[in-house]
């Protein structure tokens, strides 16, 4: 069965870079080629359709269907909607209190400033937008389903559980984009990665993602390498195996399942996929379960690898997937 299970509707901040690319999704769905490009038509066209998709919002029904077009394109049969927890202004406190913001610091600057950027939406807003499309979904053969991906820190999970109360999840995803208050996957302060020592720096990591896991507060734990985004590991395979072994006894015993995450195959300088290969086999001969996904940020990515992705798992001698209703697994053979 063809699944998404981690898929963004929009993600700051909002750049000119942002604005082309979101123009490219748009274009990707036009089915008339009644205007030829590069003409002034073409340009106040798509101009027209830019301020549209900007006044309406992510949460309009006519953003969400252009991902379900293509969800129908790809024989999908269940999606996953998911956004950020930092998008939504009702978690200031928590990212305040754990992200890096000091004005004097030049990562702590550019990080208090992106997350002004980005902290734009209410969380009832997205839950409800949700929760009405999705018979419209199932009638055409699609199950949308409603999920969260919310960055965990340590010490901080009731915080986190009174955040994410009272709202009809299908399933929420735990996932690591700090270390010390530092977010690692930002190009802007990719720097750091060659100021730190990298072991100190993957231990501190993969221990929070230990922890994230122990906590057993999430359904699944996303993308569990993604310190690799900019291609900086550390080159000691028995360092390497023995976190690899930790984080897969951790995700059994707490009955914790992960994703196949394509997102830094497509979109980052690593072009892997998370987890990488070695990775991916420890925990699949450890018996973790596995969801697969795009990471997609944009409708014309939705589904990016996750039928290969499936494949792969499947020629490792994985036999289902996991999806997720309310909160409860589902299970799909491969
Ligand atoms: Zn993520
Ligand atoms: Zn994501």
């Amino acid at each position: 069965m063809k699944i998404d299970y981690h898929v963004h509707l929009e993600e700051g901040p909002y750049s000119f870079g942002w604005l082309d690319r979101t123009a490219k999704a748009i274009n990707s769905f036009r089915q008339s080629e009644d205007l030829d490009k590069n003409s002034k038509e073409y340009m106040k066209w798509q101009v027209d359709a830019l301020k549209n998709r900007l006044d309406k919002g992510c949460f309009s029904q006519e953003w969400l269907d252009l991902y379900l077009q293509k969800a129908k394109q790809l024989g999908l049969k269940e999606v996953g909607i998911v956004d950020h927890l930092y998008r939504f202004k009702e978690t200031k406190n928590y990212f305040e209190k754990n992200m890096l913001l000091d004005e004097n610091d030049p990562i702590g600057k550019l990080q208090s400033d992106w997350l002004g950027k980005v902290m734009t939406e209410n969380m009832n807003d997205f839950t409800n937008f949700i929760v009405q499309e999705k018979k419209r979904w199932s009638e055409q053969g699609v199950e949308l389903k409603l999920g969260i991906e919310a960055d965990y820190f340590v010490g901080c999970e009731r915080e986190l559980a009174e955040l994410l109360q009272n709202q009809p999840w299908d399933y929420v995803i735990g996932s690591i984009h700090f270390v010390d208050g530092w977010g690692f996957d930002n190009p802007q302060t990719a720097n750091k990665f060659e100021e730190v020592d990298l072991k100190v720096l993957y231990e501190r990591f993969f221990e929070t993602v230990e922890q994230a896991i122990r906590s057993g507060m999430f359904d699944f734990v996303a993308h569990l390498d993604n310190l690799k985004v900019f291609g900086y590991k550390v080159e000691d395979e028995a360092f390497n195996q023995m976190w690899y072994e930790r984080i897969a006894s951790a995700l059994v015993e707490t009955n914790t399942a992960t994703e196949v995450n394509a997102g830094l195959f497509y979109r980052y300088p690593v072009k892997e996929m998370c987890p990488g290969p070695a990775f991916l086999k420890t925990l699949v001969a450890k018996g973790v379960e596995f969801t697969v996904s795009s990471d997609s940020h944009f409708p014309d990515d939705l589904g990016k690898y996750t039928l290969v992705n499936t494949e792969s798992l499947k020629s490792l001698g994985v036999e289902r997937l996991i999806g997720f209703d309310k909160r409860e697994r589902t299970y799909h053979s491969i």
